[in-house]
């Protein structure tokens, strides 16, 4: 893997990485296609991480499809799929004591990781990784998941990863359900309950723009829409400042965070919209 980046390079070119766990869907090729735009030479990166799963969660039943996944890849014009084993990625096991794990303080008391202790460390620690394996010269995330990004983007600086960590927009369901490889999980009902989460940012995002700038009263609004739907448990539905990911006093100029995490049936669900306030005005944006 690192062979072909260097020979990439050599020839002038860009190597652009999507990582991935795989049961790729729209989500994932957009992202491949925003590195093709940007990159002569794109991989995508398909490994299950254990070490961002909680012991109660998902790892073993997780979506693996890897024959359609390699199709997929081809189809969109994917130069390399990067399926590497566990022991390839962690020769030491992986969070055992004699191995190295990578810890960001920032976020760690907010939003998801909040729900989830020690996911981001893993997250971090695999895509630290993927970077000294694919040794790409941009890699790209997706919105959806807000935290994760903000996440790596630090984690990147900090550790001066000579990487561009670039996002992409979260692709949706024609109903507003944001694409996951979770939503597999959810029966017929649970799918319609599903679009809650995407209402409930709508509703936030209808008050921020009819000039709510409260930032307790705009999640109000979202938890309202998510207290009514039925089966759907809240994990948190938070407005907050994307630099911080707390709560602003006061919603001012720049940009804004709205997020939220649902339970419904076997599915967590994670949805999010960021917003960029100028006064009265208010559009939809990228975090970074
Ligand atoms: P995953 O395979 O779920 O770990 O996701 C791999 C990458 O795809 C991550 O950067 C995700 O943020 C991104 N991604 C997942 N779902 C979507 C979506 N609906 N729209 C855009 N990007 C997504």
């Amino acid at each position: 893997m690192q062979a072909f980046s260097r020979r990439v390079r050599a020839a002038g070119e860009r190597v652009g990485l999507v990582p991935t766990m795989g049961n790729l869907h729209e989500g994932h090729l957009s992202l491949l296609r925003l590195a093709r735009a940007r990159c002569e030479r794109v991989v995508a990166s398909i490994f299950v991480n254990p070490t961002q799963f909680g012991p109660d969660e998902d790892y073993a039943a997780y979506p693996r499809t890897l024959a359609a996944d390699l199709a997929a890849l081809a189809a969109v014009g994917c130069d390399v799929a990067f399926v590497p084993e566990a022991r390839e990625l962690y020769p030491r096991g992986g969070g055992g004591g004699d191995d190295v794990t990578v810890k960001l303080a920032w976020g760690q008391d907010r939003l998801c990781a909040a729900r989830r202790p020690g996911h981001f460390d893993g997250v971090l620690t695999v895509v630290a990784r993927l970077f000294n394996a694919v040794l790409p010269d941009a890699a790209w995330f997706g919105q959806k998941d807000a935290q994760q990004a903000l996440m790596v983007r630090r984690m990147t600086e900090a550790l001066r990863f000579p990487v561009e960590v670039r996002l992409g927009p979260t692709v949706r369901e024609p109903d507003g359900l944001a694409l996951s490889s979770r939503n597999a999980y959810l029966s017929p009902t649970e799918r319609r309950e599903a679009t809650a989460l995407s209402r409930a940012l709508a509703a936030a995002g209808a008050a921020l723009r009819s000039g709510e700038r409260d930032p307790e009263r705009l999640a109000a609004a979202g938890r309202e829409v998510l207290a009514a739907a039925a089966g759907l448990t809240t994990e948190y539905f938070a407005v907050v400042d994307p630099e911080t990911l707390a709560p602003p006093a006061a919603v001012g100029d720049g940009l804004l965070l709205m997020a939220g995490a649902a339970r419904l049936g076997r599915a967590r669900l994670i949805d999010n919209q960021v917003h960029r306030v100028a006064g009265e005005a208010v559009h939809d944006a990228l975090l970074f």
